[in-house]
């Protein structure tokens, strides 16, 4: 980073070009993962915009050199470096980096040239401090950028699988999986055959040719490479495990921030059998209390993918109002001791919709209370649990389908670890 910051992109150019071909090697000797180029834009985008997070030093090195140089000529009065380089710095940030609302940076206007060299006329810096755009908020404008730019193209493609996918894993909290500490005391760990058909599968890779023709033993339906019915295959049990696991996770966060929930709690409807509360707490807003309906659907269903394509979340959200909210809101609120009804829908990449996101973020706020922890750390662990959970119920459905055939052309060295994962 140091080099990033000293050194201009020019000059940096061959080495950040060694680095991100060591990186990829090794990323491909430890996976058994060969990625294409298209796969390589993906690799390199942040965990938060829907990427594995191995960032290109080449898109950062002119935002790096960028702000250091506006840095050290606005608070130290010097200049870092060629005026020439520093231009093209800034034509880079320009180009690539700034919305079209944003004014263009300038040189003249943003730097303190030291005499001799075109000296500023004005002799002061025009820009105050608080101005000064920092490395991090450049970097951040250039990955929304990039992503933007992805989604757009694959809508424009009329692709829209790719752009619902791209929007959902940059979700907030989507990749939360794959930022967590590994840990198996604390349950946060994936066995490699897991993570790996996940890493696959997140970034759309096929588990097997596409002539090749496999079907699921046990509803005999035709498998397609890239997943989908594996997701959403109501044979085997998987989608009852995996909704389970996320309530079971719900429920222990209840628990911990003493709110003493009721998983499954019945006769909440007269007359009926119905449970909508997967978790029930009988006091959160107000007192009310609230029946927690946990659900998950898949962003590329094709009543969704319209919406999952178009906005972060689209499918959960669109999924939490037609179905759930229809079929209970109105008859969970109208019984005579007044529930909230609070449908938590998430989509099989992790989006949350915002409702959910909201209870979490209640839940952890009680929890950082009850524990005195920083609400930062809580509401992130939180999340990184339900995601894991997610995850590996999302592993399981996976690995489960495809025939051992297939998982061993993918997964050459792991294959043992399979032994209590498939075919359950
Ligand atoms: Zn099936």
């Amino acid at each position: 980073m140091h080099l990033l910051r000293t050194v201009p992109p020019r000059q940096l150019e061959n080495i950040c070009t060694e680095y991100n071909i060591c990186i990829r090697d090794a990323f491909s000797k430890i996976t058994g993962i060969f990625p294409s180029e298209a796969n390589f834009i993906q690799f390199s985008r942040s965990v938060g915009r829907g990427g594995l997070g191995f960032r290109n030093p080449i898109f950062f090195s002119h935002i790096a050199y960028l702000a250091s140089s506006i840095n050290a000529s606005t608070r130290d009065q010097t200049s870092l470096g060629d005026i020439d380089d520093i231009q093209s710095a800034i034509n880079y940030v320009n180009e690539y980096v700034l919305s079209d609302n944003d004014i263009p940076y300038n040189i003249d206007s943003e730097f303190r040239i030291p005499k001799g060299k075109n000296e500023n006329p004005s002799g002061r810096p025009k820009k105050h401090f608080m101005d000064i755009p920092s490395q991090h908020d450049l970097s951040c404008k250039l990955e929304d950028k990039q992503l933007k730019c992805a989604v757009n193209s694959a809508l424009l493609a009329q692709n829209s699988a790719l752009a619902a996918q791209l929007r959902s894993m940059s979700s907030k909290h989507a990749g939360a999986w794959m930022r967590v500490v590994p840990s198996k005391t604390l349950f946060l760990n994936f066995k490699p055959s897991e993570y790996i058909i996940l890493l696959r599968w997140w970034m759309r890779l096929p588990q097997f040719a596409a002539d090749e023709l496999h079907r699921y033993i046990k509803c005999e339906a035709v498998l397609d490479p890239l997943g989908y019915h594996a997701l959403t295959c109501k044979s085997g049990g998987d989608l009852i495990h995996r909704h389970n696991a996320i309530r079971d996770m719900v429920f222990k966060a209840c628990q911990t921030a003493c709110l003493t929930p009721r998983l499954e709690k019945h006769g909440l409807i007269a007359n009926s059998n119905d449970r909508p509360a997967d978790v029930y707490i009988p006091h959160l807003n107000n007192g009310k209390s609230c029946a927690a309906d946990i659900a998950v659907t898949h962003a590329l269903q094709p009543n969704k993918i319209f919406y999952a394509a178009r906005e972060s979340a689209g499918a959960a959200t669109r999924y939490a109002i037609m179905v759930k909210d229809k079929k209970y809101k109105a008859v969970v609120e109208k019984q005579d001791h007044g529930i909230d009804y609070l449908p938590l829908v998430v989509d099989c990449f992790g989006a949350w919709d915002q409702r959910a996101i909201n209870f979490f973020k209640k839940i952890a706020a009680t929890i950082s209370k009850t524990k005195f922890a920083p609400y930062s750390e809580t509401i992130s662990q939180l999340m990184e649990r339900l995601s894991v959970t997610h995850m590996r119920a999302n592993a399981r459905a996976l690995l489960c389908r495809y025939p051992r055939r297939c998982i061993s052309d993918i997964l050459p060295t792991m294959i043992e670890d399979l032994d209590d994962t498939d075919q359950k």
